[in-house]
């Protein structure tokens, strides 16, 4: 896979890696805003108690996938199916960028 190519997905999975490590910041001010009673001097964290609340299903192991993916952009086998190691269709990285295979070998696991 390209360098550029490469950046590409590692900027992606960092901005979606920040993203959920925000959340249980962002939480607990929220949190914090509603039991003291300053929600009103912080407008802005409507917006914020909405995307948390989206996010909210996001678990561990979708960190710990980023991770890993992360891992093997830096080992140089991003983008490789661990299965059959047989490269990724790039249609498949854009949309889950954190996958550890290929659509092929995803079936057959069924799931
Ligand atoms: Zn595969």
């Amino acid at each position: 896979m390209r360098a550029s190519v490469l950046k590409k997905y590692r900027n992606v999975l960092e901005s979606k890696r920040n993203e959920i490590l925000a959340l249980p910041v962002r939480s607990t001010e929220v949190d914090e805003a509603m039991r003291t009673g300053d929600w009103v001097d912080h407008s802005s964290q409507e917006n914020d108690l909405h995307v948390n609340l989206a996010l909210k299903q996001t678990d561990t192991k979708l960190l710990r996938a980023i991770e890993e993916a992360l891992q093997r952009v830096d080992s140089g086998t991003y983008g490789i199916c661990m299965d059959c190691e047989e490269p990724i269709a790039d249609a498949r990285l854009d949309a889950v960028p954190w996958t550890r295979v290929c659509i092929d070998c995803k079936q057959s696991q069924g799931g």
